[in-house]
């Protein structure tokens, strides 16, 4: 126990260690996964995010690119409009390089670079403004010819528009790809006036002049673009060189996603593979317990198996053993209880009743065997009948008399207050109580006395009975007192007188009384007596319920004589029994030994009454019974068994048998279990005339009312004569007498058809002729008178004759 105990904690604890090393790994592997695709997630948002340094760099480049553009065209046109989006770019373009040297600042990759390409696009700004600013200086410097034009004029000389065209050359023209781009200068000179030759050679030195600044504006121009132009190339690098950065960055990166992917993927299968493995060794594990838990169980079931069927075996046993005892134990104790009731001598009758004790006193150890076995294995039933208390504490007080009265004790019954007329609850089990604790007592006790008293109180619905049984005996020590209820206990007594007994009484009266919710205490001292209170609780019962069958008188009823009985039994000493019963009570009777000739016989001859052995061989009682009601459903059987088990009892009922009577019986027992069995066959058909068939003899008289008046006065007369003459021949002891008389009454009673009678007058004809001894003879005798003045009142009754 201890060890199958210890090994479910070891299951236990291994499988509580597997499942925490699951969930450790479960969670490890879990956080590995959830760091590693965090850093993938990570390196994703970085690479898919934009990238504002790289942006931005891009931004200006394209934006400086686009002031190049607009400056050019500004140049070209010289339109203040194209100006407009010159001065737009570079304040757009100052903005993102605060922006730039912002982010630069922030720090993170290609920080060199970016400042470079920030210092770089810083110079290209400030070069075309530059540019800008020395284009414009060149414009507004321009020298003003219309002063010169206009003094021309006045000379009012021919005009000769001469166009002057100046060439532009240097980078603007490299800019338009070497078109000629020309500026025209309309001159007026004033031929033929003195002062044209001035005015003209001022105007050439202006020329000269614009064109000496032109060019100087051109060189530095030149310087300018080539300058931009290595710029340009710079930061083209430099931007080159940060996007191939970039792109080695993302390389990296996506290996290093790939590297973690594998890593997690690694990890999530490493994670996995072991849970598996572990969910396979806890299943292992579960399925292995399972398993031997299936065997233990198995085992155990198989155990409780057999521990069952050796409990039935025992209890089969103890049944079997109970039953071969009852049989011969009836026959004896039945047949020394007709013994003790005939003529007998002194002597014999002496013997007779100790065979008839020693036989009643194995049928209670009998009977408290079987008792202990049902205790034992929880089939005792209780009953719930009606019963009268005060019937069954006279009849134990009656029982025990005898016993108490032979030992010179006084034997006492008190009721301290009335007790309720009915109950409700086993009256058989009371009286089984009762008897064992006053046996007990007048057992137990050689001078003084033994009193039965008691007490009832009513609570709500119910009365407990308080019982006292209390003896002047030897009594009983205290430690001995702890051992009193425990089965097979006998105290072994200090004056070493032997006392009979099972050792079961008490063990046995304790389980009655607990299992009917009542208790049981017992108080004693050695050499003082005993005291034993118990206290039983009861249902109310009604006064008009109970069955009077239970506890009917042991006088044998007048119309037993008339009955036909079929006796059914495979033993011998229960036949012989039965038979002598039968014939002391002038009974009709057949016997069969076994089941198919009971049923045959019942097939062939009417019976009143079938006492059917319950276990016989070749067919069972209860089969035998089952036929025969089958063919007349009215047959009456009573079921004679040695075992009281529930089962046999109900399947008696169960196959339609009238009564129940346990081996050994008493007549009295006997009588009743008939009584209640025809009884309620009478109930039934009730209506039907027991005596004589009148039918008949209206069929004679032929519907002659006087005549048939006349010829039943007649019978009446002759039977009356009949009987009076078999009495005074009974004193004298005259069987011829006996016979003809007999002979004289068959005839009419055949014609009357009042067969009960026809059949004890045969019956005592033939016990006569057969010379019967005078025992037989005298029942018999007692028997046809009975039937005879049964017989007549009833004639007398129903065709209203003076009798
Ligand atoms: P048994 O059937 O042998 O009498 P019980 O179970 O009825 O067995 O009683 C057990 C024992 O208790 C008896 O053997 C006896 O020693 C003792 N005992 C029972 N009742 C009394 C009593 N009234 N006075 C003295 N001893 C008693």
């Amino acid at each position: 126990m201890k060890k199958s105990r210890m090994s479910k904690f070891k299951i236990e604890i291994q499988i509580t260690l597997l499942a925490v090393i699951i969930a450790a790994a479960v969670i490890t592997s879990g956080y590995f996964a959830y760091k590693s695709l965090s850093k993938i997630v990570y390196s994703i948002h970085q690479e898919t995010g934009p990238d504002y340094k790289l942006f931005t760099i891009k931004d200006i480049a394209a934006d400086l690119t686009e002031l190049e553009n607009s400056v050019r065209l500004y140049i070209l046109t010289n339109k203040k409009q194209d100006l407009t989006p010159c001065n737009t770019l570079q304040k757009e373009i100052e903005t993102k390089l605060t922006n730039l040297e912002n982010i630069v600042a922030k720090g993170g990759e290609n920080l060199a670079l970016a400042d470079s390409i920030l210092q770089l696009s810083e110079e290209k700004l400030q070069l075309w403004k530059r540019v800008l600013y020395l284009h414009k200086s060149s414009r507004d410097n321009q020298p003003d010819f219309s002063e010169l034009y206009s003094k021309l004029e006045e000379q009012k000389v021919d005009t000769v528009t001469t166009k002057v065209e100046i060439e532009q050359k240097g980078f603007l023209r490299k800019i338009f790809k070497g078109k000629k781009v020309t500026t025209t200068i309309d001159t007026t000179y004033i031929e033929r006036d003195l002062g044209t030759k001035e005015i003209k050679q001022e105007i050439e030195n202006l020329e000269s002049e614009m064109i000496e600044k032109g060019q100087r504006i051109k060189v530095l121009e030149s310087k300018l673009i080539e300058k931009n132009i290595q710029l340009t190339e710079k930061m083209n690098g430099f931007i080159t060189e940060i996007e191939n950065n970039e792109n080695n960055n993302f390389i990296a990166k996506t290996n290093e996603a790939d590297r973690l992917a594998t890593l997690t993927y690694k990890r999530l299968a490493a994670f996995a593979a072991a849970a598996v493995i572990l969910l396979l060794v806890v299943l292992f594990l579960l399925f292995n317990f399972m398993r031997k838990t299936r065997v233990y169980q198995q085992a155990l079931k198989k155990a409780k198996a057999e521990a069952e069927k050796l409990a039935r075996a025992k209890e089969q046993f103890a049944s079997n053993v109970s039953h071969e005892m009852r049989t011969p134990v009836n026959a004896i104790y039945g047949l020394a209880e007709q013994l003790l009731q005939q003529e007998i001598n002194e002597n014999l009758e002496e013997q007779i009743t100790v065979i008839a004790r020693s036989a009643s006193h194995l049928k209670n150890i009998i009977n408290d065997t079987l008792d202990f076995t049902k205790i034992q294995s929880n089939k005792l039933k209780f009953d719930a009948v009606h019963f009268s208390p005060a019937d069954v504490f006279s009849e134990v007080i009656t029982l025990q008399k005898n016993e108490a009265e032979n030992k010179g004790i006084s034997l006492a019954y008190n009721t301290g207050n009335e007790l309720p007329d009915a109950l409700v609850g086993d009256p058989m089990r009371l009286k089984q109580i009762l008897i064992n604790l006053v046996n007990n007592a007048v057992k137990f006790t050689d001078n003084g006395k033994v009193s039965l008293d008691v007490k009832t109180s009513h609570n709500k619905d119910k009365y407990l009975l308080e019982i006292r049984i209390s003896d002047s005996g030897i009594g009983i020590h205290k430690e001995d007192l702890k051992h009193i209820f425990d089965e097979f206990v006998q105290i072994e007594n200090q004056s070493g007188k032997k006392y009979s007994g099972t050792g079961l009484g008490l063990a046995i009266v304790k389980k009655l009384v607990e299992m009917q919710n009542g208790t049981i205490h017992v108080a004693s001292e050695p050499g003082k007596g005993t005291e034993v209170n118990l206290s039983i609780p009861f249902a109310e019962g009604e006064k008009d319920k109970i069955q009077a069958t239970t506890f009917v008188a042991a006088r044998v009823p007048a119309h037993f004589r008339r009955l036909s009985v079929l006796i059914a039994d495979d033993e011998d000493f229960n036949r012989f029994l039965m038979k002598a019963i039968l014939k002391k009570w002038g009974s009709r009777f057949k016997e069969v030994t076994n089941g198919t000739d009971a049923v045959k016989a019942a097939q062939q001859e009417h019976f009143d009454l079938i006492l059917m052995d319950v276990r016989m061989p070749d067919k069972s009682g209860t089969e035998a019974s089952r036929e025969i009601l089958a063919g007349n459903p009215d047959a009456v059987i009573i079921a004679v068994t040695a075992t009281n088990e529930q089962l046999d009892k109900k399947s008696c009922m169960a196959a339609g048998m009238k009564g129940f009577l346990l081996k050994p019986f008493s007549e009295k027992e006997l009588i009743e279990a008939m009584t209640f069995a025809l009884k309620s066959k009478t109930q039934e058909q009730s209506g039907k005339s027991p005596k004589i068939d009148l039918q008949e003899a209206k069929r004679l008289a032929n519907g002659d009312e006087a005549f048939l008046k006349e010829m039943t006065a007649l019978f009446i007369k002759s039977t009356e004569t009949g009987i009076k003459d078999i009495l005074s021949a009974k004193e004298n002891q005259n069987r011829d007498t006996i016979a003809e008389a007999c002979h004289k009454m068959a005839a009419p009673c055949k014609h009357f058809k009042a067969d009960d009678l026809y059949y004890l007058l045969k019956q005592l004809e033939s016990a006569v002729k057969n010379n019967q001894d005078w025992n037989t003879l005298n029942n018999q005798i007692t028997a046809l008178k009975e039937e005879i003045h049964e017989v007549n009142t009833f004639l007398t009754e129903h065709l209203d004759l003076k009798y």
